[in-house]
């Protein structure tokens, strides 16, 4: 099928594809319109970062780092003893070889690309994790989004040190950038958490029909991702926790005795923890 063919599924920007590392990490490349340099995001392996660089004649200009886990940060020394990347990371995070340490609302031009980038803080997955967001790329006017560990396709990261009243802000700041920014997240996570939004979700269309789809997809051993914040908006149970749809199917024995917004969160993260 044709990229465009897929409902659930957008197709990328031009010149901005995944690097498959470990079982089921992405790393984005994104490549110069002139075909020289590239930038990676969250290069957590430097082998098929280099290998891919090395295929397609590319010098590295540049690293965007959304947190400091290992899947996303462990080839970065490799990659500067390689290239001269400039390497742009949270400043709330301790990560080795950060040139760049980046703040809420920062700018930044990034390195080799005409891409202009703003930090946003998402905390929650970890306490200092950032996010990307850009206004385009490559003749493409669509927003880009790179958010790590935060936003996945239907489902958000673990909170590993976040509340989850931090984790929801978080998740609200994503959800309102506009709907058709594509989000370019850092894992293939994307079919289990469907089926998880099928139960959690059960009552909309959207939901079982993204699971068949992305169930295709798998099979033809394509990406599901990116996907958009519109898609996100209809079908990720994470951005959906105040829906009624949502409150009336969590299992008894979770639902909160707080009615606020963020102790259906950590319901839902709850279940979903614990989902098999
Ligand atoms: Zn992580
Ligand atoms: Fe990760």
């Amino acid at each position: 099928m044709p990229d465009g063919a897929w409902r659930y599924r957008a197709a990328a920007h031009p010149l901005i594809e995944p690097i498959r590392a470990f079982n089921d990490n992405y790393i984005w490349l994104i490549r110069s319109p002139d075909g020289a340099h590239a930038v990676v995001v969250d290069p957590g392996d430097a082998g098929p970062v280099i290998q891919r660089l090395e295929q397609q004649r590319l010098s590295l200009t540049a690293i965007l780092l959304t947190h400091h886990h290992a899947d996303h940060v462990g080839g970065v020394q490799a990659l500067r003893k390689w290239g001269r990347p400039t390497v742009y990371g949270p400043a709330g995070e301790d990560i080795d070889g950060i040139d760049e340490a980046l703040l809420d609302g920062d700018r930044i031009d990034v390195a080799g690309l005409p891409m202009s980038l703003r930090v946003i803080d998402v905390p929650g997955h970890t306490r200092g994790h950032i996010a990307y967001a850009g206004d385009g790329y490559g003749g493409d006017a669509r927003p880009l989004l790179f958010c790590g560990d935060t936003l996945f396709a239907a489902g958000c990261g673990r909170l590993f040190e976040g509340t989850p009243a931090q984790m929801l802000g978080s998740l609200d700041r994503l959800a309102a950038l506009p709907p058709d920014t594509l989000v370019y997240c850092a894992h293939e996570y994307t079919l289990s958490n469907l089926r998880f939004a099928a139960a959690a979700d059960p009552e909309t269309p959207d939901v079982a029909e993204r699971l068949a789809e992305a169930q295709r997809l798998r099979e033809a051993d394509i990406e599901t991702v990116p996907s958009s914040i519109d898609i996100e908006r209809r079908t990720n149970p994470f951005l959906r926790s105040r829906e009624a749809s949502v409150r009336r199917h969590l299992p008894a024995d979770l639902v909160p005795a707080d009615t606020d917004d963020p102790a259906f969160f950590a319901a839902v993260r709850r279940w979903k923890d614990n989902f098999r």
